[in-house]
């Protein structure tokens, strides 16, 4: 599979409502987080985007976000969910949202991880990320986790990006205030 393959799904495809506030940044990202949604797995298109549609909706709702906090959602079925895109400041990891992007994985993986074809195409659009110059060549991957007392993003997927070229070992620094 290579990253011409990414199956990205506009937020007008998916049915997104409009955004709150919105906020770039402005200098490509050097740090990547990888969490679950701790909700549905989707296979298919219209799970998907019925799924992220009920993720924006609690975001949005019950969180207060200006809109759902991730910058792209991967499903099972191999869908790429555009949340917040590339440079808007998301929501995701408290004290790094300004300099990371995230991508959260559909669905739960604390039990078992994700499939090797859902692995492959979170890594491609990491790939896409550096190709476009919106992520640096030398990022750092984390899990949630890293930075949060959370089980996010589930042991056996998180497992799974401690062994990947770019994991981070040390902590990252948080971003001056
Ligand atoms: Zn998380």
């Amino acid at each position: 599979m290579s990253r011409d393959d990414l199956l990205f799904v506009s937020r007008s495809e998916w049915g997104a409502r409009e955004s709150r506030e919105i906020h770039h940044m402005d200098k490509p990202v050097s740090l990547v987080f990888i969490h679950h949604t701790n909700m549905k797995s989707c296979m298919t298109l219209e799970e998907g985007c019925e799924e992220m549609r009920v993720i924006q909706n609690f975001h949005m709702d019950d969180r207060g976000w200006d809109d759902v906090g991730y910058n792209f959602l991967v499903s099972e079925g191999g869908h790429v969910f555009i949340g917040r895109d590339w440079t808007r400041v998301g929501a995701h990891t408290y004290g790094f949202n300004r300099v990371a992007i995230a991508i959260s994985v559909m669905g739960n993986f604390t039990e078992r991880p994700p499939s090797e074809r859902t692995l492959q195409v979170v890594q491609n659009v990491i790939n896409s990320g550096v190709a476009q110059g919106k992520i640096t060549p030398d990022y750092k991957v984390y899990g949630h986790r890293d930075v949060r007392e959370t089980d996010c993003p589930g042991d056996k997927l998180y497992a799974v990006i401690k062994a990947w070229e770019h994991a981070g070992q040390e902590p990252p620094e948080k971003p001056a205030a």
